[in-house]
């Protein structure tokens, strides 16, 4: 309590009006919180606050959560004086106005210096980390209540996000436990029990209670949704998800990519183009945005045959969660499967992924028809 100043806002490196406009600059936001009532599981709720709460400030977009945030600030916005502490500004006034039931005091530090935020990424990292590992045992079967998330409305006013042990939330940023603890602090707000009720169809994850939850917060635009499928029922996407899955037909499999990879995918698109169509809230067969931790659970795309269908991701993302897809490989009697999974080094195209993983031996191969 005593190392926080409430209302404290440091800018730590260059700030937006020290630089030429079209300039990048490295960026970091901590929130130091204390209170009296806060607790650890309490931060995820805090921080994925800061995507809606920066995006009401004028002449300033906020994009993505966690590690691949990206804030765009309009010339016209420093013109008339906006500074980084504004931000912090920002934080500090709505954290206190929306949870100020859970925290006594915030001060804010923005970094804009590259070693500093790289030193700062770290430690959120094993932060992610430990968020994620939290639900890694958990699954769909052991608990009645899922939780809904409809956090995305304001970009997206028919996307609902519904949230179990087994289906991370596509940003990333929020899992089960999550929104239980944010339906604890707001039981008004975002994060709504389901009861999931009758189950529907149990290879695509399709609930009564999941069914009639999505209907009416979708305003009677999705009817039925599944939690385990991209060609049925999917799940809707929004602007937030941390990657895209696609159908590759010829493969009888899929690919998936993931915001940071900017450049064309087997499957016609590159990551924009795949958000501008699947995002916004529709729901589209053959597409569904996921969080790069749901790769790995052991529902992802279940009713379409789950991870023995992936056939191409980008290099980068396939070594971020490789372990993770190693395991589950090993549990689909598939041990080799990060291996037989093409990515830009050896495919581009279609036609490239399916000759290289013929040569593998890609279990998709010989899989049901996914169409
Ligand atoms: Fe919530 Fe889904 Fe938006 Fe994440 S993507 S904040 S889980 S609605």
């Amino acid at each position: 309590m005593e190392e926080v100043e409430d209302g404290k806002v440091e800018v730590i490196g260059k700030d937006v009006a020290d630089v030429t406009p079209g300039t990048r600059l490295h960026f970091a936001m901590v929130a130091e919180v204390a209170g009296r009532n806060f607790q650890d599981d309490f931060e995820p709720i805090l921080e994925r606050q800061n995507h809606h709460l920066i995006n009401q400030a004028q002449g300033v977009m906020h994009i993505g959560q966690r590690d691949i945030a990206w804030l765009r600030i309009s010339k016209q916005a420093v013109e008339k004086g906006f500074k980084l502490e504004h931000i912090g500004k920002i934080i500090h006034a709505k954290y206190h106005q929306d949870f100020g039931a859970i925290f006594d005091k915030v001060q804010i530090k923005i970094y804009t210096d590259e070693a500093k935020v790289r030193e700062i990424l770290e430690k959120a990292r094993a932060s992610y980390e430990h968020r994620d590992n939290r639900i890694e045992g958990m699954t769909d079967e052991t608990t009645e209540t899922f939780y809904s998330c409809i956090l995305c409305q304001s970009f997206a006013p028919s996307h609902v996000c519904v949230v179990s042990p087994e289906r991370t939330g596509l940003c990333g940023a929020y899992n089960w436990l999550d929104c239980r603890a944010s339906n604890e602090i707001n039981p008004e707000g975002p994060n709504q029990p389901i009861q999931k009720g009758e189950c529907i169809d149990e290879r695509y994850g399709q609930f009564k209670g999941c069914n009639e939850y999505v209907s009416k917060a979708s305003r009677q635009k999705i009817q039925n949704v599944s939690l385990y499928s991209l060609m049925v029922d999917p799940m809707t996407t929004c602007g937030c998800c941390e990657c895209i899955a696609a159908i590759l037909p010829m493969c009888n499999g899929i690919m998936t990519v993931d915001r940071d990879y900017i450049d064309m995918t087997p499957c016609g698109m590159k990551f924009t183009t795949l958000a501008g169509s699947a995002g916004g809230g529709a729901q589209s067969p053959g597409f569904l945005g996921h969080s790069k931790y749901n790769i790995g659970q052991r529902k992802f795309v279940k009713g379409d045959g789950g991870l023995l269908r992936m056939a191409w991701m980008p290099k980068r993302l396939k070594e971020e969660v490789g372990e993770r897809i190693k395991k589950r490989g090993e549990e689909l009697g598939v041990p080799n499967l990060l291996d037989m999974i093409a990515d830009e080094t050896v495919a581009t195209t279609e036609d490239e992924v399916l000759a290289y993983i013929t040569e593998k031996g890609h279990p998709c191969l010989t899989m049901e028809s996914i169409i």
